[in-house]
């Protein structure tokens, strides 16, 4: 995996190498949605032809983007900012030598994974956790990713540790062990390398992708697209009030909905995994984020993610900077990514401000992280503990079945269609609360099936036999997977 890696992004600076790649090279790529709006497309993929170990291998989007260029070396840093940022940031500087390492140590329950590549063509890197990892069994995705703002690599820390904890405590923890064998968990530190390399060299920099948005002259360090703004769910919904349509703007949301390419890999991941929940975490205060967070979209009701956000704080330590609280938003914000995985995939997907600053450092930093780290772990925790409900759809023939699978006590109002994975059929939803519910599967070609179930405390299992067979030689889209060893 490591040579295959080396190879996808040769030519470029990898993250942890002294200087900086520039892109004088690089073009845009077309965006997955072209056009503003609120309603994701009905995913009606085809059915799966098959599942299991052998899902279609990635050895590493950069090789096939073409968006590689040729590095040109910086200078690099001056050198009492190299040194702090070493002291307090070198493992963010290090992640592929650090992700390499873990998973060197722990390669039956680890694989590292390059979900794409960055504009100036660094890979973005994964490392999906859980037993048994390259196998067919069919079972809960969760993502944690950091710092989409390059700026907050603090975000990428608490990324890191949540990697680290899963890994190095999985014989001696039953918590952990039950999270290794019931879920696969992807950890995602950096999805910004390129903003990141930004504010090595400039502190006021690096927040935003590195997006050549036209001659800026002397404000060239403040170009790019703000990442976590650029989803295409709700893009520009507020009219340039939140993502912002000048380029110089840190909120810029880009020229088109999903135009970047870290976009377009994180979208890619979350296709292919459907992910139960989700944290995407930053820096600039504490607190936690529940969608929707763009204001005039109704929430899903009654509405499990606050539901779950709620069961998270209250259980939450205290924050060394103060009380993490939960809220909708900020201030106005459209293009999110939490917002999108909600409405594409139903996922529970909130964000977490980590810290109040950035450059939080030394002693205050490691308090930080560990006051943060219970964050996932609820989350984990909520989803295997229940209320929740899963299953597999399937055909007569047993193969799995994309279709759309909904609860008919819990309403929607923005044109979502969740749907079951492709790769195994599997859907996973998190519950508001006990009680009766109705599955309702909306089968391929015609028809509506329903599953009534109790669900108590814990989670409750509801597979569906669906009468329509797949296609022969259907096949799932290409997903980000785990290479096989
Ligand atoms: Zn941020």
């Amino acid at each position: 995996m490591l040579l295959a890696l080396a190879a996808a992004c040769e030519g470029v600076a990898p993250p942890g190498a002294d200087g900086v790649a520039s892109a004088p090279g690089a073009r845009a790529t077309p965006p997955l949605v072209s056009a503003p709006g609120l309603a994701p497309a009905p995913a009606s993929a085809p059915p799966a032809a098959s599942a299991g170990p052998d899902w279609p291998a990635r050895p590493g989007a950069c090789a096939t983007t073409g968006l590689r260029a040729p590095a040109a070396p910086t200078a690099g840093p001056p050198r009492a900012r190299a040194a702090w940022i070493e002291q307090n940031f070198g493992e963010v500087a290090k992640l592929g030598s650090v992700l390499a390492a873990l998973h060197e140590h722990h390669p039956e329950v680890s694989e590292l994974v390059e979900i794409g590549c960055s504009l100036e063509g660094r890979p973005i890197l994964a490392l999906v956790i859980g037993r048994d990892v390259h196998g067919a069994r069919a079972r809960p995705s969760f993502l944690l990713d950091g710092a989409h703002h390059g700026d907050e690599p603090m975000s990428a820390l608490v990324v890191l540790d949540a990697a680290r904890h899963l890994l190095e405590r999985g014989k001696g923890d039953p918590r952990v062990a039950r999270w290794l064998d019931e879920a696969l968990v992807w950890c995602l530190p950096l999805v910004n390398p390129d903003g990141f390399a930004a504010w090595r060299e400039n502190f006021g920099s690096g927040r935003k992708n590195r997006r050549d948005v036209g001659a800026l002259g002397p404000a060239r360090w403040n170009k790019g697209v703000d990442l976590y703004r650029n989803y295409p769910f709700g893009w520009g919904l507020l009219g340039g009030r939140a993502g912002r349509t000048d380029p110089m703007h840190m909120w810029y949301r880009g020229a088109v909905p999903g135009s970047e390419p870290e976009t377009q890999a994180m979208m890619r991941l979350a296709q292919g995994e459907h992910f139960a929940g989700a944290i995407s975490y930053h820096v600039g205060t504490v607190v936690l984020l529940a969608p929707y967070t763009i204001a005039g979209v109704r929430s899903p009701e009654p509405n499990d993610a606050w539901v779950v956000a709620e069961h998270i704080v209250r259980r939450m330590p205290r924050h060394p900077d103060r009380p993490i609280e939960l809220r909708r938003n900020l201030y106005p914000v459209d293009g999110t990514g939490q917002d999108w995985l909600r409405a594409s995939h139903g996922t529970v997907a909130l964000l977490v401000e980590s810290a109040l600053r950035s450059r939080v450092a030394g002693t205050q930093r490691e308090l930080s992280i560990e006051a943060i780290r219970p964050s996932w772990q609820l989350l984990l925790d909520r989803y295997l503990d229940g209320p929740s409900v899963y299953g597999e759809l399937r055909d007569a023939s047993g193969r799995p079945v994309v279709a759309e699978v909904s609860i008919a006590e819990i309403r929607t109002f923005a044109g979502e269609s969740w749907t079951s994975r492709c790769r195994d059929g599997r859907f996973d939803r998190y519950l508001p609360g006990p009680g009766s519910y109705t599955l309702r599967v909306r089968v391929p070609g015609g028809g509506v099936l329903e599953r009534p179930f109790a669900a108590g405390a814990g989670r409750v299992r509801v597979d569906v036999t669906l009468p329509a067979a797949a296609p022969p030689g259907a096949r799932c889209p290409a997903e980000v997977r785990p290479t096989g060893p």
